[in-house]
């Protein structure tokens, strides 16, 4: 896209014949999918910035930079293009492929380095330019940034959602290599795949290549309101996280019931005085932490293409990460998992259990130094009154067949060509209902 942007301006490029060129020479190479959706946001930029003679095109403009130079630190955001308009104000316009406007950290330095330019998100997929504006808190933000990057890098690494989207979470120690070893190196492909995708695996490859390997922008607005369920399901996850270890815990329930309608605070005390009663059923377990990211790293051979376009076969780390509702360990000491389930499903989700197995007993023997002798993996669920609680208990044996079962969809995973997007295969089924990918897959059967 980049490219496209840039060869627009510097060619002095205006007709749709012109832009029709461009994508066939610069992005020519693509697969027909990866070429619709550049097509696509090319023309998303053109609509919102056409060439106008009036206004001063810069393709390399200035980057917001806060420098602290005390500690020696720059704060660095960069934008893509700058446009000097005729009555002298600047712009500096930020790309965005994906669905996601430029953060409030990102905001903060861009405002402090350049209070005057007017600051703008691009969001080509949806043809919409937007102005950045400076978070109410920026010299509070721009003081934290810079403490934290001046902090003691020795300091505990801190998991959350935000390894997902992390290139260095094969890397960094926290999902930790199996036994059968290897090393990640900067330039091994990496994957990083949920626990919701493992699930889509078992139906439709095209869903989670086109979501982990291809990163192909999705056609449905992700911000749809949420069906009752679904609300009802986040926030008793939400108050499970902050309430299953807190002291006062009655408190937070009054709390978090006071900020909803009276129905949604029944259904939301009921599903917690469930959880209650199945914690009871088990024995008062010792909870130890909520919503705690593990998971582990496979190296299976797959695709590697080099920046020549050279094929070969490599190690590919694929990298499976799972968000344990609750860790901590039964009455007997067995180190135990809890899932909340709070939809209608009463199962597990395909290699759900075992990747939850997997993730605590690597997560264990990390820590530890000693793999512990068993792991048991229970599965809340809350909806049905009665509670039910189905339990699995994961000894070596099962740990390694688990392994086993992982490092085959690792591999299935590693050997999608990650410039072929229409190599995974696709299974249309009911489940197309909720995939995001739905215009663009209907397209490419
Ligand atoms: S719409 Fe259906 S077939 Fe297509 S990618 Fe999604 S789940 Fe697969």
């Amino acid at each position: 896209m980049r490219d496209l942007v840039e060869a627009w301006y510097v060619e002095g490029a205006s007709a749709e014949s012109d832009a029709a060129e461009l994508v066939e020479r610069l992005a020519g190479w693509l697969d027909p999918v990866q070429r619709l959706t550049v097509e696509r946001l090319f023309a998303g930029w053109r609509a919102m910035f056409p060439p106008g003679a009036a206004v001063k095109v810069d393709l390399e403009p200035e980057a917001g930079s806060v420098f602290d130079h005390d500690r020696r630190v720059e704060l660095r955001v960069s934008p893509t293009v700058g446009f000097t308009n005729p009555d002298g104000s600047i712009e500096r316009v930020r790309l965005r492929t994906g669905r996601s406007a430029t953060g409030p950290d990102d905001a903060a330095v861009l405002h402090t380095a350049d209070p005057d330019v007017i600051h703008v998100d691009a969001m080509v997929s949806v043809g919409v330019a937007e102005e950045i504006p400076p978070p109410d808190d920026v010299s509070t933000r721009i003081r934290q940034l810079l403490d934290l990057a001046t902090r003691n890098r020795d300091t505990a690494l801190v998991p959350g959602l935000w390894c997902f989207g992390c290139d260095s979470a094969a890397r960094c120690g926290h999902y930790p290599i199996t036994a059968a070893g290897g090393r990640v190196y900067v330039s091994t492909r990496s994957i990083t795949v949920s626990k919701t995708h493992l699930g889509h695996l078992d139906v439709c490859h095209r869903r989670v290549a086109w979501d982990r390997v291809h990163q192909l922008p999705t056609d449905i607005d992700g911000d749809v309101e949420l069906r009752d369920g679904l609300a009802a399901g986040l926030r008793f996850h939400e108050l499970a996280a902050a309430a299953i270890l807190a002291d006062d815990a009655p408190e937070v329930v009054d709390a978090a019931s006071g900020e909803i309608s009276p129905s949604e605070a029944a259904e939301l005390r009921r599903m917690w005085d469930n959880h209650l009663r199945l914690w009871e059923t088990d024995g008062r377990p010792r909870a130890r932490r909520v919503e705690h990211p593990a998971g582990v790293t496979l190296l299976v051979p797959g695709v590697h293409v080099d920046s020549r376009g050279r094929e070969s076969t490599q190690p590919v780390a694929v990298t499976f990460i799972g968000v344990l509702d609750v860790t901590g360990r039964e009455p007997d000491g067995t180190p135990m998992v809890v899932e909340h389930r709070t939809g209608r499903s009463g199962e597990h989700a395909p290699l759900e259990a075992e990747l939850y197995a997997v993730a605590a007993w690597t997560s264990i023997e990390a820590s530890t130094g000693r793999p512990p002798d068993a792991v048991a993996v229970h599965l809340h669920h809350l909806g049905p009154e009665p509670p039910e609680c189905h339990r699995q208990v994961f000894d070596r044996p099962r740990i390694e067949s688990a392994l086993e079962e992982l490092r085959v969809a690792a591999s299935t995973i590693a050997a999608w060509h990650p410039h072929d997007s229409l190599s995974p295969s696709w299974t249309a089924g009911p489940w197309c209902a909720g995939c995001r990918h739905r215009p663009l897959c209907e397209t490419f059967r």
